[in-house]
This record gives structure tokens, sequence and C-alpha cells, in this order.
């Protein structure tokens, strides 16, 4: 797949509006700020996402075809945006719930979490619900490049046993940074691996 010549496709704030339901797509989940926006960005080499800062725009989800014919990256809501009313959150919440339940073609999950930071609730609800559903889930621990290489080493050693990578083949971890690039190739390399299975 050549990401750079992914394209935005459509926004979606029900599931009815999503693309047909066929081909392959993998989404992209994490807390606002988590550097989601920023990962999408790096791997396309483009400036598809946009940060969440702009509350209405959390609430949707943005589909992204590549150049293989119905193959896609999803850009799902960012989770936590604090100014969020609570009737927005809950109907994020349906709605990204009715997504992860509903999408056939959905082939895999990417999870965006900063490296110098604790799993927080979101994060937890994530990795369990891929767990129960076998949906394969690659974390990003991204903004590598605020540590140094042996802290950023450690950080994703612990995180590794915290959360028994090694009992888990659907699960995978790794650094990532947008600011300095790195990580994007191993990225590629598990999107292939689930998008062109
Ligand atoms: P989103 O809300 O998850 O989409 O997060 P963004 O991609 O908008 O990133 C949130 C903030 O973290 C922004 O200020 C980014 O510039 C910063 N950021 C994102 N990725 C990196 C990275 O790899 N390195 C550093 N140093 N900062 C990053």
């Amino acid at each position: 797949i050549h990401y750079h010549l992914t394209r935005f496709n459509t926004s979606a704030s029900k599931l009815s509006q999503c693309p047909d339901d066929i081909g392959a797509e993998v989404a992209f989940a994490g807390r606002s700020n988590a550097g989601k926006s920023s990962a999408i960005n790096t791997l396309t080499n483009a400036k598809l996402a946009r940060t969440s800062k702009t509350p209405g725009r959390t609430q949707l989800i943005n589909f992204f075809d590549t150049n293989v014919e119905d193959v896609r990256i999803v850009d799902l809501p960012g989770y936590g945006y604090a100014k969020v009313p609570i009737a927005m959150k809950e109907h994020w919440q349906k709605h990204l719930n009715d997504y992860l339940q509903n999408r056939d073609c959905l082939r895999g999950v990417v999870l965006m979490v900063d490296i110098r930071h604790p799993l927080k609730e979101f994060d937890l609800m994530m990795i369990e619900w891929c767990h129960d559903a076998e949906m394969p889930l690659h974390i990003l621990l991204t903004k590598a490049d605020k540590l140094n290489r042996g802290a950023a080493q450690n950080a994703m050693l612990k995180q590794k046993q915290a959360l028994d990578v090694k009992n888990k083949p659907l699960l995978t971890i790794q650094a990532f940074s947008a600011l300095k690039s790195t990580g994007v190739d191993q990225l590629r390399d598990q999107l292939n691996a689930w998008l062109l299975a």
C-alpha cells in the first residue's frame, strides 16, 4: 500500500453514514492529544487528520481511502476532550461502540498512547474490548522523541510486561515519533499485514 496516496473519503456521525462495509480498514484510536493526528499525517505524509482541539470534529469518524481499492484508514474521534458536554460524550460513546461492534471490514485497531504516561481508563477499555472481540491491536507509544533511547526502551518494556504481550498474539506494541519519523516502517508493516491478508 502506498500510504502517501491516501485521500479523504468521508466523515460519519453515525454508522449509517459510513462507507459500505466492504474491503478492509484499520481504525486509529486514542485519547485527545495522544498524537493520533500526527501519527496518521506521518504515515500518509500528508495533512489529512486535524488535531482534535476543535470539539466539533472530535465527534466524527473520518474515513480515508488508500490507493488500494476498498482499503481504508479510519480516524476515530479522540477521546476525553474536556470541554465536551456530557450529552455529546454519550453520543460519542454510542457511536464508537456501534462502529467497533458492527464493522465487519475492521481488521485491526491502532491505539495511540503517550510514551511518558501510564495507560488511562480509555486505553484500558480499548485494550479490553479488542481482547474480548479477538480484534488485533497495535499500540503506538507516541512522542518517543521526548525520552532518551534508554528511557524509551524501558517504557516499552514496562508496557509489554504490564499488558502481558508475550501471551497475547493479537497484541503488538512499538515506539513511535511523528516528530522524528521513527517507527513508521514498523507501523506500515503492521498495517500491510492486516489489510492485505
Ligand atoms: P491527537 O489529539 O491525538 O490527534 O494529537 P495530535 O497529533 O494533535 O498531537 C497532540 C500534541 O502532541 C501536538 O502538540 C503535537 O505537536 C504533539 N505531538 C504529536 N506527536 C508528537 C511526536 O512524535 N513528538 C513530539 N515531540 N510531539 C508530538
